[in-house]
Parts: structure tokens; sequence; C-alpha cells
């Protein structure tokens, strides 16, 4: 049944983990480990049934696998998820989910997510090394995922008009949270002007009296006319419905699965002339700040790593012209290249001797 659902897309494991002393039902899914342990987050939620838990963690493990390969890291793709209301999230069971990872040796490592956090990684430390994003380590990394989004857009900006500012760049954002509220001031300073929305007046605050940025309302925010829509919200921003209301150039920004219908939406963005910029290329700040703490390096580390982002977009840019085709496609051939050179590796070394 399970090897039957179209999620399962070839999962290397997928493991069930329960302990009826502290109520833990969860499911731990490693994708691939071509190229190293598979990291991602644990998520816990309420969810309506097994299914949707295991259909939610497998599609989730998956696209981390992309999200690594694409941003050069070694590692594979991970993910797992706790089933149950976060309200009766306590020590014990959040150490009963330690000592279930740690029985993977390594083949997967855990990190914050939806209704996890900081608290609940140090909790896990006491069972498993196999952790990252805790309370000694580089910190909330919303700043270094806003500055690979931002050098994201530059890529774009460039790549589109031939300006290598962005001064003179308009660029909408959807969501002025950890991440859009960073995207909108490193655009402010770097020259650029800015639309900005949130359902959260609070959040929009700082941005009332800045003279280069306009508030609209959320509903309003499809239609602005920009050089660059940024949605930093929330997934499935851009869909039937959105799409023929948008008045830009590049759809580039921080949330996770933009793209209602990822490889349908990109085909029809591509055909309207409008350059989108796969979100999983962009926001892999995330995760590189999790990456760099697991195996020792600093926050200037980090931040220097999701420099590499402006250099990575241009390239898969400049591959997708030259192939004709969407810049997503380019950033899935370049993930599968990745995966296969890597798993021919060692085969090559033993035809050698
Ligand atoms: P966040 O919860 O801090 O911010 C989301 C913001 O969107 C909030 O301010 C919320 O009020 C606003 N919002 C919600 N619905 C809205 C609507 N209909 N219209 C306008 N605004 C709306 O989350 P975040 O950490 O800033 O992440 C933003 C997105 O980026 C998410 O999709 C997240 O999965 C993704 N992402 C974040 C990171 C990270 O490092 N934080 C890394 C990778 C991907």
């Amino acid at each position: 049944m399970v090897f039957e659902l179209p999620a399962f897309d070839s999962h290397e494991q997928v493991v069930y983990v329960s302990d009826d002393e502290t109520g833990l039902r969860g499911i731990i899914a490693v994708h691939d480990t071509t190229l190293g342990p598979g990291l991602g987050g644990t998520r816990m939620r309420s969810y309506d049934s097994e299914e949707a838990a295991l259909e939610d963690v497998l599609k989730l493990s998956s696209a981390m696998t992309a999200k690594a390969a694409a941003a050069d890291l070694d590692l594979g793709g991970g993910k797992a998820v706790i089933i149950g209301d976060p309200d009766d999230k306590d020590a014990a069971l959040m150490r009963a989910y330690g000592r279930a990872i740690d029985q993977l040796n390594g083949r997967y490592i855990t990190s914050v997510d939806v209704n996890t956090d900081v608290a609940d990684m140090d909790t896990i430390t006491s069972e498993t090394s196999y952790v990252t994003g805790t309370s000694d380590g580089l910190g909330d990394p919303s700043p270094i995922t806003a500055q690979g989004v931002l050098y994201g857009i530059r890529a774009c900006v460039e790549q589109v008009t031939g300006r290598d500012t962005l001064s003179d760049t308009h660029v909408a954002i959807q969501g002025l949270g950890k991440v859009g509220t960073n995207v909108a001031d490193s655009l402010l300073e770097h020259g650029a002007s800015v639309s900005v929305t949130d359902i959260h007046d609070s959040h929009l605050e700082t941005f009332r009296d800045e003279p280069d940025a306009t508030i609209v309302e959320p509903e309003d925010i499809y239609d602005v006319e920009c050089d660059v829509f940024a949605p930093c919200a929330f997934g499935g921003a851009i869909n039937d419905e959105t799409i023929p209301r948008l008045n830009c150039d590049i759809v580039a920004g921080a949330a996770n699965n933009i793209l209602a219908d990822e490889s349908r939406h990109a085909q029809t963005l591509y055909e309207e002339g409008i350059l989108y910029a796969p979100d999983y290329v962009l926001n892999a700040g995330g995760l590189i700040t999790v990456a760099t703490e697991y195996f020792g390096g600093t926050r200037e580390e980090a931040f220097a790593e999701a420099q590499q982002i402006e250099a990575r977009v241009h390239r898969l840019i400049e591959h997708a012209d030259e192939e004709g085709c969407t810049v997503l496609e380019s950033a899935q051939q370049y993930v599968e290249n990745r995966l296969s050179t890597a798993s021919e590796q060692p085969t090559a070394a033993l035809s050698g001797h």
C-alpha cells in the first residue's frame, strides 16, 4: 500500500515510531541518502488521519532531497512528523522521540519545523546527537534565509533587465514575518522600492513612515504592478486564480511550495513570460544554517554559503535559456545530475581497481 502511493517516490526508509508511556506517535521518512544523511525538521500536528500524516511527511522529505542537492550540500532528504496536539507536547515525549531518532544511527538528522522549537531540540539532544537547531547553535535562520532570497531576487533582476543593481526595482512582498520583513528591509537598503502586505497590522508598522514602501491590502498584492512578486507567507500563492492577476516579470520568494501545482504552474508562468525562480533554491538559507550548525560551522560561514544562491540562480537561468526550459526544470536537472553522479562514484572507484 505505502509503496504504491504517488508520494512514496522511492523513499529509502519510512519508520513509524511510537511510545505508549508518552503517547508518542510519529513517522520518520528518509527519502534519499545518496549525498549524505537526510536532514529535515520535525513538525507536530493533529492530522485528520494517519494517511494524511504519511502523505505530508513523504512529500516534505522528498522536497528536502531536492533542496539540499540544489544547495550543493552533502546532505540527503528526510523529514518527520509527530501526530498529536502540539499543546500536549512535553519533555518526556520529545525524549522518547529523540531515542527513536537515535536508533536510525545518523541516517536522519532532525531540526525545528512547524510546532517544534529550539527547546524541543535541546530536549532531543539528551537522547541523540543527530539534531541541530539547538539553543547553543547558530540561532534563528530567518535572516540568513532572507539574505538568500535577496541574492536570488538580484540574480533574477539582472537576468531579466540587465541591471546589476536593485535600485529602480519594485518588489511586491506578501507576508512580513521573520523572513519577509528582513527581505523588505534589505531591499530598501539596496535602493529598491517595495509594496508590502500582511494580515497582521502590527507587522506593517515599521513600513508606514518609509517613503519607498507602499502598504496594500492582502487581497490586492497580486495586482500590484512590479518587477518582482515575492511570496513570503504561505504555500500555493501562485495558482489558477492568481496567475492571471500577476503584473510582474519575476516570481521569486521565500515561501515553501509557492506554486500550487508545481510543474504545471511553472510552465504557465513560463508561457506568460514570467520568470519563476524555484522556491527551494531561493529559501535554502534556512537549511544551510542548520546544516552549518550541525557540521560545527559559524553563522558567518552560513551567511557566506547563502551568498552562493546568487551565482546558483544565474547558472540555473542561463542553463534554462540554453535548453529552452523552465528554471524549475533546470533546477530539477541539476538535482538529478548531482544524485546520479554521486551514486555512480562507488562503482567508478571499484572499476578503477
Ligand atoms: P512567519 O510565520 O514568520 O511569517 C509569515 C507571515 O505571513 C506572517 O507575518 C503572517 O501574518 C503573514 N501572512 C499569513 N497569511 C497571509 C496573507 N494571506 N497575506 C499576507 N500575509 C500573510 O514565517 P517565516 O519564517 O517568515 O516564513 C515565511 C515562509 O518562508 C514560509 O512559507 C516558510 O515555510 C518559508 N521558509 C522560511 C524559512 C525560515 O528560515 N524562516 C526557511 C525556508 C522557508
